[in-house]
């Protein structure tokens, strides 16, 4: 699109929650902002390109759905807006541009159920629209979840999509495209992500260390490693109470921690790139593990994975999962 000047001023990207968005979003706004673009990416070392990639630049803004934070000032607290928590946001964002809406909210430190994008964010993102472009070619406005906009909100953002101020791109992130207003979504050209497989989020970098799920993975490996099902057993009644956001995160640790168990026991440790925290535990693990089980266990967590996609009931998948893991570790 850039190439053959065929950019539309509002795109709209439409992903599963996690589908990695942003990541795409804040790339092309990179993009078309680099000062020495090559012909498939951006040149990574201009200064508008160092900016981009600590999504600091001026030009760069974003709005996302925030509600009372307990950080929060009283007079803030009166109507909070994305910019009070800009900060978080950049560190996540940085940290994992394929965060979830959930790792937004814990990020933020804000509830999930209250949370939506105000008229007082749209009139700021007017504002901050109206201004001439600090730096960059071109001014961008990344809206995370679009559909979280009240009516007010989303009749004002319409305003500002029909009549853009001057090489301003809007780039909507949504989850769930049919609940925005419809009038913008005609604005918009529409881009559907394909559902990333785990091994591209965890090749990607999506899955994040995560200390509570570090310990559960192990204790359920060490389970069934010995043979026991009294101690597996309160482990998956555990897993199958948890959110399904939850589960399927946990899966995509418990894969990518498995991954690494499998590097090191093939003398490969480095390039599994383990955490500190991680190491001692996944040397452990590799002298444990047969290594003709890893493809099947892996497969297993696949199966789980799609399993809780369709909705099937997450008793039955986890026990499964454990029955599993007791029989082929
Ligand atoms: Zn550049």
């Amino acid at each position: 699109m850039v190439q053959s000047n065929r950019l539309s001023h509002a795109i709209l990207f439409c992903e599963e929650n996690g589908g990695g968005a942003f990541a795409l979003a804040s790339a092309l706004a990179q993009y078309v902002n680099c000062r020495d673009r090559k012909e498939t990416d951006s040149c990574g070392v201009c200064s508008s390109c160092h900016k981009y990639g600590k999504l600091i630049h001026p030009d760069l803004h974003f709005a996302f759905p925030v509600s009372t934070g307990k950080d929060l000032s009283d007079s803030e607290k009166k109507a909070p807006i994305s910019d009070y928590f800009l900060r978080q946001f950049r560190e996540l964002a940085v940290s994992n541009p394929y965060f979830t809406e959930q790792d937004l909210y814990e990020a933020i430190g804000i509830e999930a159920k209250n949370s939506n994008i105000s008229v007082n964010e749209s009139k700021r993102i007017f504002d901050k629209l109206s201004l001439r472009a600090a730096e960059g070619t071109y001014k961008v406005m990344i809206i995370f979840l679009p559909e979280k906009m009240n009516a007010d909100a989303a009749n004002k953002l319409l305003k500002i999509i029909e009549e853009p101020p001057v090489r301003t791109l809007f780039l909507l992130i949504s989850h769930n495209p049919e609940r925005i207003l419809k009038t913008i979504r005609s604005r918009c050209q529409r881009i559907d992500l394909k559902p990333l497989s785990t091994q591209e989020r965890i090749s990607a970098g999506a899955v994040q260390d995560n200390p509570l799920m570090r310990e559960k993975i192990t204790a359920i490996l060490d389970a069934s490693l010995r043979r026991s099902i009294a101690d597996i057993f309160p482990l998956w009644e555990d897993l199958a109470e948890a959110g399904r956001e939850q589960q399927k995160e946990f899966c995509l640790y418990a894969e990518s921690f498995l991954r690494k168990i499998f590097l090191a026991s093939c003398g490969m440790e480095t390039l599994a790139e383990p955490v500190e925290e991680e190491r001692a535990l996944i040397n452990e693990f590799a002298g444990r593990i047969r290594k003709d089980s890893y493809e099947m266990v892996l497969k297993a967590f696949d199966k789980v994975l799609s399993d809780i996609g369709s909705n099937v009931n997450s008793k039955l998948v986890f026990c499964d999962l454990c029955n599993y893991l007791l029989l082929t570790l």
